[in-house]
């Protein structure tokens, strides 16, 4: 993919998307899998390259870098008043398993060029600008996103982060220091206000802004999942011989959870609250048993963290009422519940102002997936600014975004910095 020439204006002269989209595919060609299709799982080979690939260009244009113990890079320009806590902006440049090259590296490179542009602009910013690199969004290697950011956040402990073992039973403590990686992990944890403020730039990884033919979303809300296990333990026996009264049938009361969840999801009147049972799985499972056990998963989602918890407790009423009616008995384990975050208005208001200073359409909108944002919102105020992408197609390789929408994103995310940063 190399770029079209589309038209660009009213982009600021120093803007340079066709440098942009070069190393956006400079980096696609650093992958486990045969271009152009982009694998890079965190602490691989082609992850290591990646980085070096990254910092090189950081380097090249003059910005400081330094690398925590797991790896998170920040890359800073120094502003005027150094004691200031800077601005930052950025994503991540792992990639899952046969994926494509805009996901987060359109956020890396594009911050990376939005700085480029302030800096040939002579722009003087009073806070610093740093661009950070966040370490394994993606959930690959060790099951769990956003490690890194999750990690600064606190979110994730140092205990917890130990316990993390990959599908060959490797531990992250092994692979951190093979890829380089070292220092007390303690030390990734960063304090309330390490940043001023933080932008992510990211695709939309969903099909509204190129169907409303808008050059921009200005995320408000991120939403985040609960999502649990349920386990029925009920009473088997053969189909034919068990006669209903008396029957503790695990896949009955099963069926009563998974419309009670669906219920619940609807019962908030939100369009943002979701409810999903993914998983039933059945024992023994055969034709002429009655099932003795069932396990569910369920995803709970939403961008209100107390309505989402809402949604989950009616669940639990209804997990007890059925364990007593059936007199089977319900275990249930969380298995994780991010918050939510909502936007920093501020932010918002400047991303808006920015865009209609660059011409660009724009509306506010959802992320439905969630992104380091999610993790840095625990220390500083976040928003993100979503570009379109080609049929709202990601995590495939053919994932694309026009070189237009992604040098609107740089020009509004560059307008964006210096005014955050002036
Ligand atoms: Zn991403």
């Amino acid at each position: 993919m190399t770029a079209a020439a589309e038209p660009l204006s009213p982009l600021p002269p120093p803007l340079n998307v066709d440098r942009l989209i070069g190393e956006l595919n400079a980096l696609a060609q650093i992958s486990e899998a045969d271009p152009p299709v982009v694998t890079r799982v965190v602490f691989g080979e082609a992850d290591l390259r990646a980085r070096a690939y990254i910092r090189g260009l950081c380097e090249e244009a003059g910005l400081i870098v330094t690398v925590d113990a797991i790896g998170n890079t920040f890359a800073r320009w120094p502003g005027s008043d150094p004691a200031l806590a800077p601005v930052g902006t950025g994503s991540h440049i792992d990639a899952i398993p046969n994926a494509g090259l805009y996901d987060g590296c359109v956020g890396v490179l594009g911050g990376l060029e939005a700085i480029r542009v302030l800096k040939q602009l002579g722009f003087a910013p009073r806070r610093s600008i740093e661009l950070v690199i966040f370490t394994a969004e993606e959930p690959t290697r060790f099951g769990i996103g956003c490690l890194g950011s999750r990690m600064m956040g606190g979110v994730l402990t140092p205990m917890q982060a130990l316990a993390l073992r990959d599908k060959d039973g490797r531990g992250l403590e092994e692979l951190r220091t093979q890829a380089g990686f070292s220092g007390a992990l303690e030390s990734v944890l960063l304090p309330k206000g390490r940043f001023h403020q933080f932008v992510e730039m990211h695709i939309e990884q969903g099909p509204f802004l190129e169907a409303e033919s808008l050059d921009l979303g200005l995320v408000t809300h991120i939403a985040a999942p609960a999502s649990q296990r349920i386990v029925i333990e009920g009473e088997g026996g053969h189909a034919g011989g068990k006669l209903m009264p008396g029957r503790k049938d695990a896949l009955a009361a099963a069926a009563e959870l998974i419309l009670a969840l669906e219920a619940a999801a609807k019962s908030t009147g939100a369009i943002d609250t979701v409810g999903t049972v993914g998983v039933c799985e059945v024992f023994p499972g055969a034709v002429n048993s009655i099932p003795s056990r069932v396990l569910l998963t369920t995803d709970v989602r939403d961008i209100d963290g107390g309505r989402r918890d809402g949604v989950l407790a009616a669940l639990r009423k209804t997990i007890d009422e059925v364990g007593a009616r059936r007199s089977v008995v319900i275990t249930t384990e969380l298995i994780n519940a991010d918050p939510p975050t909502t936007c920093d208005p501020a932010i918002l208001d400047v991303l808006e102002s920015s865009a209609k200073a660059a011409g660009k359409s724009y509306k506010r909108m959802v992320a439905r997936a969630y992104h380091d944002s999610s993790f840095v919102a625990c220390f500083a105020p976040v928003a993100m600014l979503f570009i379109p992408c080609r049929g709202g197609v990601s995590h495939r390789p053919d994932e694309y975004a026009s070189p237009a929408w992604i040098g609107g994103g740089v020009h509004v995310l560059a307008r964006t910095l210096a005014e955050l940063a002036a």
